[in-house]
């Protein structure tokens, strides 16, 4: 069933990007596997993944060494995406672990991760997650507030900031998440015209298994898929 979700999923990522307006670029899949099980893992990884997304550092934990084995074994790489809200206690295992961070939520967060990375002797890579909609995530900059922490964060030398994410509200038809969608496209687009940052902020990861298709017409660069590619989550 893996399988046949991936392929699926592939295409429908290759179809919506080559529609899409704002994105003349790849879009990467990142397969979020909380709460899925090591085999789909690993039948995700024999059909094509080679990002994956967790959103809590404990299960990441048990996973990583497996996962990157059987990785390794097969001749594949992987990349790590931590997507869930991340305690500033955990930072440590963090940045030890994932390639990417994408739900840097506070400056603080940011500040404690730099520090784990110098002493790692790591440049992190992360992306700030921004609460598009105010009502229906928890975490994350809102759009008015980023800008005057920009400086702040831009001074972390231990952190490359590629760029932005979001989660939509849970929507009952796709459509309606577009606005949240273009709402972090013109974000990123305001702060690459200002020159806070060396590099422009290139990435832009939106869109889950119900609105990844907006997601991509509104110019994601990265979608972050679980039940699409898993089936549903037992909890
Ligand atoms: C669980 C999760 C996803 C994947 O959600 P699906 O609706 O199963 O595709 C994506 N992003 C984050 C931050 C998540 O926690």
């Amino acid at each position: 069933m893996v399988k046949e979700n991936l392929a699926f999923c592939f295409e429908k990522i290759r179809i919506s990007a080559v529609k899409a307006v704002y994105s003349l670029h790849d879009v990467t899949l990142i397969a979020v596997t909380k709460g899925v099980g090591i085999d789909f893992i690993e039948t995700a990884i024999d059909n094509g993944v080679s990002h994956i997304g967790e959103n809590k550092i404990q299960e990441a934990l048990l996973k990583f060494e497996i996962i990157n084995a059987y990785a390794r074994q097969k001749g594949a790489h992987l990349d790590w995406h931590m997507v869930g809200h991340l305690q500033t206690n955990k930072t440590r295992d963090a940045v030890r672990m994932f390639d990417l961070i994408q739900s840097v939520d506070s400056l603080r967060l940011a500040q404690e991760i730099d520090c784990q990375a110098f002493k790692l002797g790591k440049i992190q890579n992360v992306l700030l997650e921004i609460k598009t909609s105010e009502e229906a995530t928890k975490y994350g900059f809102l759009p008015s507030q980023v800008e005057s922490v920009l400086p702040s964060l831009a001074a972390l030398k231990n952190l490359r900031i590629q760029g932005l994410m979001t989660i939509a509200p849970a929507v009952i038809a796709p459509e309606t998440a577009r606005p949240y969608f273009s709402k972090l496209r013109q974000l990123q687009d305001k702060i690459n015209q200002s020159s806070i940052f060396d590099f422009p902020l290139s990435v832009l990861s939106m869109g889950m298994t119900d609105d990844f298709e907006t997601a991509i017409s509104e110019g994601a660069t990265m979608v972050r898929l679980g039940r699409a590619i898993f089936g549903e989550r037992q909890s």
